[in-house]
């Protein structure tokens, strides 16, 4: 009698040890996966590639974004864009799907920092080439790529994947990059699988290329549950000079000694109203980079 009640009380320690486990693990903001064929069955998947389905996918990166936004900044706010331009090209009459977001990207400018995950390129690539692989197995011919990471390196890694992809005609792929991040990579527009997006000029002013105004606008409008609003007000404008912008992008321990917060803009400008009005003009961007590399009906392979 005396076994069973031990072991009676073991379970109820263990019932009440699980359910506060249960209660510990329940998840908070959106699903990285809503929206993507992760949610769908493999017939479902067969069934769009036979309509002739384009893939979209995003590439983002586990990265420090200041003290007030999540490390899963970059995989959030590229995959709204795609969300948006999903029902955009499907209104347009383009049938798509959109991929799982990739997150283990390349961190070179913010390595520095705690949470900033650095994949080497050359491993970033090689997955790359395999869900390519995979997307073409499933009957996809062709896959847009955004990035919702803006370092050289891991914008760099996807240019170069997709080149390969078109190179080795494992399937159509594309780049489709905002026009200065794709200048700024050396890309050419219409050429090795690189397509470049009009976007809107960023706000006037200091640059506010990192966890400031814009990226915390978009988060404000995508999860703003994971955004932390009471820091973030108190956060001052960066004000970097060109001379400091030019010595952030070397990345590492110089990047960190410019941006000591990890934020590099004004984050205390942000609101949801600014990131949803701008993240309809990204995500109309690409809508129409893509319908008109599907109009011009040939891949930047064969240039
Ligand atoms: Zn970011």
């Amino acid at each position: 009698m005396r076994r069973y009640g031990i072991c009676g009380i073991l379970a109820a320690v263990l019932a009440a040890a699980t359910s506060t486990t249960v209660a510990a693990r329940e998840p908070s903001g959106p699903s990285p996966l809503a929206g993507t064929i992760a949610t769908e069955s493999y017939q479902e998947l067969e069934a769009q590639a036979s309509r002739g389905a384009i893939a979209l996918w995003a590439l983002g990166a586990i990265e420090e974004h200041g003290p007030h936004l999540p490390l899963m900044t970059d995989v959030v706010v590229p995959s709204g864009q795609l969300r948006i331009a999903a029902t955009t090209l499907k209104a347009r009459g383009v049938p798509n799907l959109i991929v799982p977001p990739y997150y283990w990207g390349v961190n070179n400018v913010t390595g520095a920092f705690a949470g900033s995950i650095s994949i080497r390129p050359e491993v970033m690539t090689e997955l790359m080439l395999d869900v390519f692989r995979s997307m073409a197995k499933a009957g996809i011919k062709r896959i847009y790529c955004v990035t919702g990471h803006f370092d050289a390196a891991h914008a760099g890694t996807i240019a170069a994947a997709v080149k390969r992809a078109n190179d080795e005609k494992i399937i159509e792929a594309r780049f489709v990059v905002p026009a200065p991040l794709g200048k700024r990579l050396g890309l050419v527009s219409g050429q090795s699988g690189a397509l470049f997006a009009e976007w809107p000029a960023p706000p006037a002013g200091e640059p506010d290329l990192h966890a400031g105004e814009m990226e915390t606008s978009a988060m404000l409008d995508l999860a703003p549950e994971l955004v932390k609003q009471d820091i973030a007000k108190g956060l001052p404008p960066t004000g970097l000079t060109p001379e400091q912008l030019a010595g952030w992008r070397k990345g590492g321990d110089t990047a960190r000694s410019i941006t000591p917060s990890g934020y590099l803009g004004r984050p205390a400008d942000a609101a949801a109203a600014k990131g949803r009005a701008r993240l309809a003009l990204e995500a109309g961007a690409y809508a129409d980079a893509i319908g008109v590399d599907l109009k011009a009906g040939k891949g930047a392979s064969e240039d």
